[in-house]
């Protein structure tokens, strides 16, 4: 057993200050926080809990887009109407993540900083090299079992796959993560291992995920978000993909397309290279399935994480010609 103080933040400021404190730690669901507790990974010396503050579980809407509260419950996001009919793959992407049991605890903010499901990472007994977990300890994935790691966005010090659908989903269409006054790109959000895998987020100590805003768009109206798995729920991405689509008025010819891939990199995965050599095109499988194949340049496998590569494309292609059925 390990001490930790606890303490109920009374307001924003109180939470970013106490946050601020070494050892302290935010606490939200804790879906993921106790599990991270429970094998080693995290070890909070205070936990700043933050599910009592006034308003953060808002969620706006009007013509310019979507503001959520960073503690807003995904369930309650997934089941919005708004969400539903302007943000499809925002209220599909979080439908297929975790459990009903899951969604209904964990929220938004929580969701964002989640850690990657990487098992040496995660390891109770901690026997394995991880950079992520203990900085330069090496990476026991690479040359190890790899089924589940990224292709995408790798290094040497780590190949850790990004497990978060709903992150997938805002990559696609250029959302904000708003911490307090600070607002950051998504994509910037979250950084690539690099040298410095243990780095996941641009957040700094004394910051928090106060919302999130969703510009709306004609492609975010019409999107979707496919997700490819082991088993049909309860189970993280082996491939995934947030499509949306604008058409011209013929119904056919693409103005605006978006594209983000998940469950293959170590970030959520904008493909702008697919985006570009459809828009502008007639939607049409060979077309499509061709522009496809291009979200994966530059992948690197490791082995048995192989099939990802092939898998992607077919994941992208689907989705795309699926809102298309719909045109
Ligand atoms: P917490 O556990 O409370 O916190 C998580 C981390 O975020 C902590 O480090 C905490 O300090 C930090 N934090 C919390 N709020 C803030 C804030 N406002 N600002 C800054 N930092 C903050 N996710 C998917 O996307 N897809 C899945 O398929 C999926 N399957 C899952 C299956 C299981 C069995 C489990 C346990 C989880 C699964 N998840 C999945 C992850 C789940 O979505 C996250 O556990 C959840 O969203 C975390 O939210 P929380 O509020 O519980 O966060
Ligand atoms: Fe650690 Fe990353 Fe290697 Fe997994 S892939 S063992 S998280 S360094």
């Amino acid at each position: 057993m390990r001490d930790f103080s606890y303490l109920r933040a009374t307001s924003t400021d109180a939470a970013r200050q106490a946050a601020a404190l070494p050892g302290a730690m935010l606490l939200a669901g804790g879906t993921t926080l106790i599990d991270l507790a429970k094998c080693g990974v995290a070890e909070p010396d205070i936990l700043v809990d933050i599910t009592h503050l006034n308003g953060l579980d808002r969620i706006a809407i009007d013509e310019r887009g979507a503001t959520i509260g960073a503690l807003a419950r995904m369930g309650h996001v997934a089941d919005h109407a708004d969400i539903k009919s302007r943000f499809p793959a925002i209220s599909e992407a979080l439908w297929q993540a975790a459990s009903a049991q899951i969604r209904n605890m964990a929220t938004i903010g929580g969701n964002l900083m989640q850690r990657t499901r990487c098992p040496y990472f995660r390891d109770p007994a901690n026997f394995s090299a991880c950079n992520k977990r203990v900085s330069g300890s090496g990476c026991s994935a690479i040359g190890g079992v790899t089924r589940g790691h990224a292709v995408l966005g790798t290094s040497e010090a780590c190949i850790a796959m990004c497990p978060g659908d709903l992150a997938t989903a805002l990559v696609a269409f250029d959302a904000t993560v708003h911490l307090g006054e600070r607002k950051l790109l998504v994509d910037d959000f979250f950084l690539l291992p690099g040298t410095t895998p243990d780095r996941e987020h641009a957040i700094e100590p004394g910051e928090m995920i106060t919302a999130i805003a969703i510009p709306g768009s004609a492609a975010a109206r019409r999107s979707t978000y496919l997700k490819i798995r082991d088993r049909q729920s309860y189970e993280f991405a082996a491939a995934s993909a947030a499509v949306g689509i604008e058409f011209e008025a013929d119904g056919r010819t693409i103005r605006d397309l978006r594209v983000a891939l998940g469950g293959v990199a170590t970030k959520p995965w904008r493909v702008r290279a697919v985006e570009d050599a459809l828009k502008g095109k007639v939607l049409a499988p060979e077309t499509v399935r061709a522009a496809s194949l291009l979200a994966v340049e530059g992948a690197i496998d490791h082995g048995a994480n192989h099939y990802k590569i092939e898998l992607a494309p077919r994941v992208v292609a689907r989705a795309i010609l699926k809102l298309g059925e719909t045109a």
